[in-house]
């Protein structure tokens, strides 16, 4: 039967909504104190309307109803006050002065769009209370105290999907104000606000609307970044309204996690007050962001570390929402959360083992990974397109398909498939390579799988270099390769911290945190065998040593040190030293074929660019001395990304490994070598002295 009462309050909600999406339009534009003061008596009216429909809603019969109506003519009249004020005070200063009548310009714009803001905040936070109590939905003493009623009012639906549309109405009615990315980001704004989890919360479907909530944020997060990256110099206003949106969303998803796991919404409602403030003071005033050219945000590393860490912040607690939204099965109790109470011992350590084991297991789980995957992968798509060279172009295939491949499919879908019993990998001690050298009393056959993930990326690492494991297998340079993040490599010579790792050069702050690195995984290593094989019981943080260095070293320090780019430089985990698993690959891969060479010496002697140097995202700039003096540059630190190679602006630069060794081994083999070779063939093959090279010249 179709409920006429409730269709009609979803049309006046509507109706108020697209009321205030228009007045918000009229306050944009008010350029003139009268036009300002009828766009605040107009949301003034409606403030009054609303409360006293609330009082007569609240206190139901006659008494209340004649409140409410008093209440309502009261503050009408009221309001209506300040806009004749406005027009007197004009029409007699300009009389004094002897000029006709003309409304004055606002003077403070920003006053004004705070009585804006206020206005719709309230009217919206009235209209939740109200249209709750006028369904039945709320009782005049459900809220038990002022944040209870904050909560009872902001999540629900009556607040939620009305202020959504008057957010998606404003961004359209103004979208010949505001410059154009900007209106699609306000749109996909409100359509995050609309899938809102909290106003679903009666229905079944929250954990699809949490999925679409999630996936309307990662397109957020990722216009974004692709943003920053094509746009390199930002207004104060644009970089400020970015830097608050991450750190908007970062709270919000903290708030659905509190939410979903501890029903308290009271974070998530702030998240909600806040995104509202932040959208509605850009759009009444939307003439700031046409400011002119603001300051490049890769000179700003205290701004790009706050966008990058509310960001992790955010998708943190994204990934801990979807994997209980998605699975509740299998993630349903798998964050930790001992008690925050007893001697201050206690609390310091359950807090720290709550916070340590809550962030390694996020960032190791199914659906944290998936959803990184989509946004940095989408950024390594698009660095994709404007990457020149074939190989690198098959290198990033590779990559993107291993961290389907390494970081979801099989330890998220085939192995749990395969062994449904079977401990998560990343609780087992030993794993071979990624968990170290290996540690507990080893069964036969897990001694063979530790043996072979040693001996294939070994050798793989011999015949074609590092980049084997730091640019293909390992999830880390998905994240470091897309657009923004690329672009972040210029911290490497501009931080002063990242400065000090820069060149190929073992610096004594490499050397130190490479040997403590490896000294750890050695210590743990022994300490989790003793600790297996009965000799000692010895744990960290309540794990076996080796998965809490596994923990530590892949769920924790990776992250932050992610985070923390713009102070020490993209590529960190491996220009610093501080990951095991990139240093063990270092030292296979020194051992073989792989190198950078070029394939003609003059040409870089004469270079005035550099630019393979500049674009090395590992910082390593000494590598065009080596092509002029040798011709050719190794470095444990080259991790084989081919940056350098796209950038060179004349094609002289390849990576060597094992098929360039075995073609010239063929080569040799079929052609006599070149002082065998008949003279006027030697003539044209020697190199000519040739002119400064230009930016056309063919690649070989
Ligand atoms: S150094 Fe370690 S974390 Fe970094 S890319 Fe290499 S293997 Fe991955
Ligand atoms: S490799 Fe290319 S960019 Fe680098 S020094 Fe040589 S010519 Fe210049």
């Amino acid at each position: 039967m179709i409920d006429w009462g409730l269709g009609l309050l979803i049309v006046l909600a509507g109706a108020m909504a697209s009321i205030t999406a228009v007045l918000i339009k009229w306050a944009a534009e008010a350029r003139r104190r009268t036009a300002a003061s009828v766009v605040l008596f107009l949301l003034a009216m409606m403030t009054a309307m609303l409360g006293g429909a609330l009082v007569y809603l609240v206190r139901p019969g006659t008494t209340g109803l004649v409140d409410g109506l008093w209440l309502a003519s009261a503050a009408m009249s009221v309001s209506v006050f300040p806009v004749f004020r406005v027009f007197l005070i004009d029409a007699r200063e300009q009389a004094q002065r002897g000029e006709a009548y003309r409304p004055a310009l606002v003077a403070r714009r920003g006053v004004f769009g705070l009585a804006v803001l206020g206005f719709v905040v309230v009217n919206e936070l009235l209209m939740g209370w109200l249209f709750q109590l006028a369904t039945g939905v709320l009782t005049p003493s459900a809220a038990s105290s002022a944040a209870a009623l904050l909560v009872l009012g902001v999540n629900s639906p009556w607040f939620l999907f009305p202020m959504a549309l008057e957010m998606g109405l404003t961004a359209y009615l103004l979208r010949g104000a505001l410059p154009r990315p900007f209106v699609g980001l306000l749109l996909a704004q409100a359509a995050v606000m609309f899938l809102s989890p909290p106003a679903f919360a009666s229905t079944t479907g929250v954990s699809l609307v949490v999925g679409l909530s999630g996936a309307g944020m990662i397109g957020v997060i990722i216009f974004v970044m692709e943003f920053l990256y094509r746009h390199r110099q930002l207004a104060p206003v644009t970089s400020g309204y970015f830097l608050g949106l991450m750190a908007i969303y970062a709270v919000m998803m903290a708030g659905l996690y509190t939410w979903l796991v501890y029903g308290d919404g009271l974070l998530f409602a702030a998240s909600v007050l806040l995104e509202m403030a932040l959208f509605f003071d850009a759009v009444v005033r939307p003439e700031r962001f046409s400011d002119g050219p603001g300051l490049p945000w890769q000179l700003r590393p205290g701004w790009t570390f706050g966008v990058l860490a509310a960001i992790f912040v955010g998708e943190l607690f994204m990934g801990a929402v979807l994997d209980l939204a998605i699975e509740p099965t299998v993630y349903g109790g798998a964050f930790p959360s001992l008690p925050v109470a007893g001697d201050v011992g206690t609390i310091a350590y359950n807090a720290l083992y709550n916070g340590f084991w809550f962030v390694a297991a996020v960032a190791g789980s199914t659906w944290f990974l998936a959803m990184m995957g989509l946004e940095m992968g989408t950024l390594v798509a698009f660095k994709f397109r404007e990457t020149r060279s074939r190989e690198n172009k098959i290198r990033m295939g590779l990559m993107m398909g291993s961290y389907a491949l390494f970081a979801t499919f099989f330890p998220s879908v085939y192995y749990p498939a395969l062994f449904p019993n079977a401990p998560s990998g990343s609780s087992v001690p030993v794993l071979g390579w990624s968990m170290g050298l290996g540690s507990a009393p080893i069964v036969p056959s897990l001694f063979l799988v530790i043996f072979l993930s040693y001996a294939i990326t070994g050798s793989l690492s011999v015949l074609f270099g590092r980049r084997v494991v730091c640019s293909v297998f390992c999830t880390a340079p998905l994240m470091y390769q897309g657009t923004t993040i690329d672009a972040m490599s210029s911290f490497n010579r501009s931080s002063p911290v990242a400065h000090k790792y820069l060149g190929s050069r073992f610096s004594k702050l490499y050397s130190a945190t490479t040997g403590v690195t490896m000294a750890s995984l050695v210590a743990v290593s022994s300490l989790s065998f003793l600790d297996q094989s009965g000799r000692i019981s010895v744990s960290f943080l309540g794990a076996d040593p080796s998965v809490f260095f596994f923990a530590l070293s892949f769920g924790v320090l990776w992250f932050l040190l992610f985070v923390t780019i713009p102070y020490t430089g993209n590529f960190n985990c491996v220009t610093m030293g501080w990951c095991y698993t990139g240093t063990i690959a270092a030292a296979f891969g020194r051992l073989g074929f792989f190198k950078l060479k070029v394939r003609d010496r003059a040409v870089c002697q004469r270079c005035t660019t550099l630019d393979c140097a500049k674009k090395c995202p590992v910082g390593l700039v000494d590598m065009p001395g080596h092509f002029r003096q040798y011709g050719e540059f190794r470095s444990s630190k080259c991790c084989g990304v081919g940056s350098c190679v796209d950038a060179c602006p004349y094609g002289n630069l390849y990576i060597h490994d094992v098929r360039h060794w075995i073609a010239q081994r063929w080569a040799k083999r079929r052609e006599p070598p070149f002082e065998q070779r008949l003279p006027m063939l030697r003539a044209t093959a020697q190199p000519l002295a040739g002119p400064t090279p230009t930016a056309a010249a063919p690649r070989p």
